[in-house]
């Protein structure tokens, strides 16, 4: 199966229905705080233009969860997407009435439109047919330029993708390119990183990687319910003995694959007055909580990622957002982005936490890749079928 690329169709005086992640976070004056997501598709959208095609772009803000609602109108974002483009943008404040229709048969060739909030529509999100009919009328190519939306099975993202020539935009393709190499066609071996709060939100995760990966390493409060089931004591940590059973299927699966499980060596606890204190595993204490891996455990990790070519990484290995908590995540993120600059691994990281925590290691420009794209991601990772993916696969 290949993708259909930006390379497959000829764009000139087309009508290019281009579904755009532009999600952007506004301040309380309606002025967004960070346009990073309009800068990332402006590339796209400026060579669409510069090909000659008639753009119309959908896009959601926010959730207004089916209803107009001024506090979500897409209006504010003309003036930014005018400066990012260097090229006026007409605003259709209604997909659905005869002046959008109006709107779109006057673009000339290289103009840009941007459509009304698409999540104003209850249809949107229902996927429903006579939506995806009205919106599809508008535009003889669709474009799927937002991965991050891209695991909804929404009328913008699956429904228009239907009716019309669908293909994947650039950031899309090289997204798809980056999660491949990063899991589906890694280079041997394949170390996966899992951590954050718990295993319950990460156990489909875990369970595709030790599939597919050489080693695990797993990380911060879940790593605590994989110590519980290796028989380690943990004190008062964050822990889900529910999930005790699961952990255990995971390390025997690990076990029946090869799969090298690493778990922390020794850890960082706050004790019962409050105190960081560094423990051996053998040595926690009834009122400790677990909240960062141990300075033992921070100094494998050179050697460790000396043992493998491709990274994937999701979930910080403690509590980072306090300090002195973030240093086994801090140094995990600086390890892996030197070893990223010398050329010698591969590493694909995604999650809301794990970019942030990235970004306070100063580290987000230095892997291969760095996924924004949150649910999309994580469900990528679980190994679950995107729906709006699918159309954009020659079939
Ligand atoms: P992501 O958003 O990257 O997918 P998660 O949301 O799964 O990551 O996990 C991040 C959260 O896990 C952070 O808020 C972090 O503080 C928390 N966390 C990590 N280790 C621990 C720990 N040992 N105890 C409590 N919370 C932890
Ligand atoms: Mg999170």
């Amino acid at each position: 199966m290949s993708l259909k690329t930006m390379d497959q169709f000829d764009p000139y005086d087309k009508k290019i229905l281009c579904r755009v992640d532009i999600n952007v976070p506004l301040g309380p004056d309606g002025v967004p705080t960070d346009i990073s997501r309009i800068q990332r598709v402006a590339p796209t959208l400026k060579e669409l233009s510069q090909r000659g095609g008639r753009l119309i772009l959908l896009a959601h803000l926010g959730r207004p969860d089916g209803h107009p609602n001024p506090d979500y109108s897409l209006r504010g974002l003309c003036s930014v997407l005018e400066d990012v483009l260097r090229h006026p943008v007409t605003f259709i404040p209604d997909l659905l009435s005869p002046e959008a229709e109006e709107a779109v048969n006057d673009l000339q060739a290289g103009d840009v439109a941007l459509g009304e909030n698409i999540r104003f529509y209850p249809g949107e999100e229902s996927n429903d047919p006579s939506f995806v009919e009205a919106l599809a009328r508008l535009g003889e190519v669709y474009v799927n330029e937002a991965f991050s939306a891209s695991h909804r099975a929404h009328a913008s993202i699956v429904g228009i993708a239907q009716k019309r020539p669908a293909f994947a935009g650039r950031l899309m393709a090289q997204e798809l390119e980056a999660l491949e190499s990063g899991l589906t066609h890694p280079e041997h071996p394949l170390l996966a990183i899992v951590g954050g709060a718990k295993v319950s939100t990460k156990l489909a995760l875990l369970s595709h990687l030790i599939e597919k990966v050489d080693q695990l390493m797993v990380g911060g409060g879940m790593a605590n319910t994989f110590l519980l089931a290796r028989g380690f004591s943990i004190g008062s940590s964050l822990c889900e003995p529910s999930m005790v059973g699961a952990a255990q299927e995971i390390l025997k699966k690990a076990q029946e694959r090869g799969v090298l499980i690493l778990l922390p060596t020794d850890v960082m606890v706050r004790d019962q007055r409050g105190v960081p204190r560094v423990r051996p595993l053998t040595e926690v204490e009834d009122g400790d909580n677990i909240l960062d891996v141990g300075p033992h455990t921070r100094q494998e990790i050179p050697r460790i990622l000396e043992g493998c070519r491709t990274v994937t990484w999701n979930g910080p290995l403690g509590l980072f957002e306090e300090a002195p908590f973030h240093e086994g995540t801090m140094a995990l993120a600086r390890a892996v982005a030197e070893r990223t600059q010398a050329d010698l691994l591969v590493s694909v990281a995604g999650g809301g936490d794990t970019v942030a925590a990235l970004h306070q290691a100063g580290c987000d420009e230095d892997l291969t890749y760095v996924s924004t794209a949150g649910g999309a991601f994580l469900e990528w990772l679980e190994g679950q079928t995107l729906p709006g993916l699918v159309p954009l696969y020659e079939s």
